[in-house]
């Protein structure tokens, strides 16, 4: 039985009775069967409610078995939940277990290591289906390489709640009790968990969350020479200086990362669009500070039925970590490596999130981030790391509103329909004073500070403010918003029937 401890991603594997003698055995791991290709997945998060999900984990098993795999690996929190043996017989994952049944059937080796969502997997696919279960880590030779797989979480060792509370659900009475209480009640169990897990992490500082790379170091040093894991939904490929590589696999459920090993090289994939769940038609608005560009592009997203994206809030929150951790706003890296540790995204309200929910309005439109906020977005790296999280927020939605600076022009250039939204300086000042009474004083000060941030937005050498080819530039100066709305919404029923 499991040990109640932290699974160490330094000891040898402790391995499991399993159907290959090779596997979760640190002294036979090069005595494996010898495999020329493999994939490797994490983070799928399959669950009953999201069919599409289900269909996309499907798609990537018949891909890899079409190209001649020899071996599907899952790394861990392949489903959203594992509740023990019943799991096996949920409508909602059937289809995508029966496949795993059958590529065993066709001699691959399938093998699936427990992640922190689905600990309790334990031997239900070993004994029902024929894939492996080795527990939380397993060594495999690659290409004459010593490959680490594990899931992750191990890494994350500065967040010690969150290992207290892996301790215990770990540990020999929780997976007893869990073993024996009537589906309905270890479902609300399960569901509480995820909630306690949430409000857990609520608070920490998300790089507590995040892996620390001297674990991987001494990871490597122990005579593995690469290490590969997710968990942590952010995709890595680097040389540990002096003691090997570490690969860590972005969440498969948004990205359709994986990665793969054939022709003697293990390569990886960081997104994977034949994956992913679909993006949606774009309509890009871009323009100055006033234009109307938040308020024309929330209610035309709610007219439409799509999602607003405000890619400004995204550049305000990197600016207001920074700001609070004081980290110099002339450091464009490390401004850049700020901005992908804050995990953040947009969700279907719109709204900016962190690892721990929404992020505040007021904490997004201080006066001090209102002032730094340009010279932060000037920064490519932070432009670049905030490119992936504008982009993903298109996925699986029915469309997407994206409002900021360089929406037609960078981020998304082959929208359905692009925009360029503006209007007299003094009409966006009085519409910035009304919107935003705590942002600045008299309209003399707003449109001071406007016109700087204007001349910074359009001047700058990456990404600046000016129309897309091919948009349509709209003075908005004499229009009230409904008819703004209403314009724009006829364009885009236009272009849509234009397109099909
Ligand atoms: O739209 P909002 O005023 O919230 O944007 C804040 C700042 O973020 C802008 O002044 C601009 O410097 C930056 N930004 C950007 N590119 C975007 C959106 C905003 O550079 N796409």
């Amino acid at each position: 039985m499991t040990p109640a401890t932290r699974p160490s991603p330094h000891a040898a594997p402790r391995g499991r009775a399993s159907a290959d003698p090779s596997a979760g055995d640190a002294g036979g791991w090069s005595a494996a069967r010898p495999v020329r290709q493999a994939w490797f997945v994490s983070d799928l998060h399959l669950r009953r409610g999201d069919p599409d999900g289900v269909a996309r984990a499907r798609a990537f098993v018949a891909h890899a078995r079409e190209q001649g795999t020899d071996a599907l690996f899952f790394v861990g929190d392949v489903f959203q939940a594992w509740i023990g043996p019943r799991s096996l017989h949920d409508p909602g994952l059937r289809p995508f277990l029966e496949d795993l049944g059958a590529a065993v059937d066709a001699g691959l080796r399938v093998v699936a290591l427990e992640g922190n969502h689905d600990f309790l997997m334990e031997q239900n696919l070993a004994g029902a289906l024929g894939v492996e279960s080795p527990g939380d880590v397993l060594d495999v030779a690659l290409g004459g390489q010593r490959v680490r797989l594990l899931h992750g979480d191990a890494f994350c060792t500065l967040d010690a709640g969150y290992h207290r509370l892996h301790a215990v659900l770990r540990s020999t009475g929780f997976r007893w009790v869990a073993r024996h209480l009537p589906v309905k009640v270890i479902e609300a169990v399960a569901v509480t968990l995820m909630r306690v897990a949430a409000r857990f992490s609520a608070g920490k500082r998300p790089e507590v969350m995040d892996i620390v790379d001297d674990e991987v170091r001494r990871t490597l040093r122990s005579g593995v020479d690469v290490v590969l894991c997710g968990h942590v939904h952010k995709a890595r490929d680097e040389r540990v200086e002096g003691a090997g590589r570490l690969i860590v696999m972005a969440d498969f459920e948004t990205t359709g990362s994986h990665a793969v090993f054939r022709d003697g090289r293990l390569e990886l994939v960081a997104e994977d669009e034949r994956f992913a769940p679909a993006a949606g038609p774009v309509v890009t608005l871009d323009g100055p500070a006033g234009s109307g560009k938040s308020s024309v592009a929330a209610r035309l997203a709610a007219r439409l039925g799509w999602v607003k994206l405000d890619s400004g809030a995204l550049y305000r929150a990197v600016t207001a970590a920074a700001l609070e951790r004081g980290v110099d706003l002339a450091d464009g890296p490390g401004l850049g490596a700020l901005a992908r540790v804050l995990r953040l995204s947009s969700d279907a309200a719109g709204r900016v999130r962190g690892p721990h929910g929404p992020i505040p309005d007021g904490v997004l439109r201080s006066p001090q981030v209102s002032a730094a906020v340009s010279g932060v977005s000037a920064h490519p790296e932070v432009r670049r790391a905030l490119m992936e999280v504008q982009r993903r927020a298109s996925r699986g939605v029915a469309g997407i509103v994206a409002e900021g600076r360089d929406m037609g022009t960078v981020v998304f250039p082959d929208a359905l329909l692009k925009v360029y939204l503006d209007a007299s300086p003094e009409v966006r000042a009085r519409r910035r004073l009304a919107q935003n009474a705590g942002e600045g004083g008299s309209l003399d000060q707003v449109l001071a500070a406007q016109a700087e941030r204007d001349a910074r937005d359009a001047g700058r050498s990456v990404a600046p403010l000016r129309p897309a080819p091919g948009a349509w530039v709209l003075d908005t100066s004499g229009l009230d918003l409904d008819a703004v709305v209403e314009r724009l919404a006829e364009r885009v029923e236009a272009e849509q029937v234009r397109g099909a």
